[in-house]
């Protein structure tokens, strides 16, 4: 690839640069069609055949600037993997869902989904820059390859303005960043004008798919709404071009926090050392690895997954091998609206009267031994929890939690036979 380093890469060699940094440009030029991928990528007849039999799914749309990290005749490539349809996609294995998170099931107004107590998820738009081969919200993603109606955004956020319980609000899509600046500022405006609401953060691929979208005007109007929490969606470490660490460095510079999130997919990153280098040069670019998540089941993405052992088996390759921070946490989505839940390598092996037995990543082991004489007492002057009561910010207590708090003894399931034999001898 021996050209000038403001010429765009071939084909499309004749664009003015100007242009190929032009993110409206980008979007508008998004490979869509099998003969135009042609172009970009060498594919026999029978490649392409496939490929448009596999678009009936989600949509193929690929910006030129990351359909140019393409290997031309790589079929693994991991950039190619994550941005071309294949026919594996067309087959529904037994375990796939239509929306495995609850995602829809969970939603008070249309575009928004409050499973968690304190946060919500707002979907502001169904479009993508990138259409991701293996994603989670398949089923809606791209149906439309525009914004959110303003008459849905606004009850979304009448929503949240009316749920005091709501302090963090995920924006998210679709990518949020596909919006036009103004149209964001119009959703983030008035969240910032709530008082309950303490954080916005914004769920986005754009510094890996579009990175000419981090423009000085995107960031200064975000500016206006601090704090700013941003993830963004590095896979593989090839998606760390200089263009997308240079959008890094611009938001970092500006002041937000960045975070990545990754999905562990098969045949692309589901390797300790791929991973390990993927997240190390995230941190040299001041993005902290949030989560590394399990793939999700949604339809026509089971060639995607791999066992949670696998995903398992890398965390142990990282923590305590590698900086603390560049370890990200291993979570599952749980199915049925679930949730995200943890999952981690085991650390403690034994626990004895007052001895805990654990054995570190090089498989030392190690004792702790607790206080004889430990007690929690609430620090006398200390009015935090009372506090938080009366300013209305915690939600009755849930699950474990309530049970450490004496206030159940256990938890059952409503369904438990047990407790229906006892209703019914009750009753007769
Ligand atoms: C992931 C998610 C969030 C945010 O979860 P965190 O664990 O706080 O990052 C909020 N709402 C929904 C519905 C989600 O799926």
């Amino acid at each position: 690839m021996a050209q000038s380093p403001n010429t765009p890469p071939p084909p499309w060699q004749d664009v003015s640069w100007a242009e190929w940094e032009d993110w409206h440009w980008q979007l508008a030029h998004r490979i869509t069609t099998v003969e135009e991928l042609g172009r970009v990528i060498n594919l026999t007849d029978e490649e392409k055949e496939i490929i448009a039999k596999s678009l009936n799914t989600l949509r193929m749309a690929i910006t030129p600037y990351y359909a140019s990290l393409m290997d031309p005749d790589d079929p693994h490539c991991p950039i190619r993997l994550r941005a071309v349809p294949t026919i594996l996609e067309t087959h529904i294995s037994e375990e796939d869902m239509e929306d495995p998170l609850h995602e829809d099931v969970d939603s008070p107004v249309p575009g928004l989904t409050h499973r968690y107590p304190d946060r919500v998820l707002l979907l502001v738009t169904d479009q993508c820059s990138m259409y991701c081969r293996h994603c989670t919200r398949r089923r809606w993603a791209g149906e439309t390859d525009r914004p959110r109606a303003q008459k849905e955004i606004d009850e979304a956020i009448a929503y949240i303005r009316e749920t005091r319980g709501v302090r963090d609000v995920l924006i998210s899509g679709g990518d949020p960043f596909t919006l036009s600046t103004e149209r964001l500022e119009y959703i983030v405006a008035k969240l910032h004008e709530i008082p309950h609401v303490e954080i916005v953060r914004y769920g986005t691929s754009i510094p890996v798919v579009l990175p000419q979208r981090v423009t000085e005007e995107l960031i200064s109007m975000l500016k206006k709404y601090q704090p700013v929490w941003i993830n963004t969606h590095f896979n593989h470490p090839k998606e760390l071009t200089p263009r997308a660490r240079q959008a890094l460095a611009m938001l970092a510079d500006a002041g937000f926090v960045l975070g990545n999130q990754t999905v562990l997919l098969r045949g692309v990153n589901d390797c300790p050392w791929i991973m390990k280098e993927l997240f190390q040069r995230l941190i040299e670019n001041r993005v902290r690895p949030y989560r590394l998540y399990q793939c999700d089941l949604s339809q026509g993405i089971s060639h995607f997954r791999t066992t949670i052992a696998r995903g398992i088996e890398i965390m142990e390759h990282l923590s305590g091998h590698t900086t603390g921070f560049a370890v990200p946490e291993f979570m599952v989505d749980l199915p049925g609206g679930g949730g995200k839940t943890p999952v981690h390598p085991r650390y403690m092996i034994s626990q004895g009267d007052r001895v805990v037995v654990f054995r570190n990543y090089e498989g030392v082991i190690s004792r702790y031994i607790e206080p004889a004489d430990y007690r929690f007492e609430c620090p006398p002057n200390c009015h935090i929890c009372e506090e938080r009561k009366a300013r209305g910010l915690d939600q009755p207590l849930v699950g474990p939690t309530k049970v450490f708090a004496r206030e159940r003894v256990s938890l059952e399931p409503a369904d438990l036979p047990r407790l229906q034999r006892r209703k019914r001898a009750a009753d007769e």
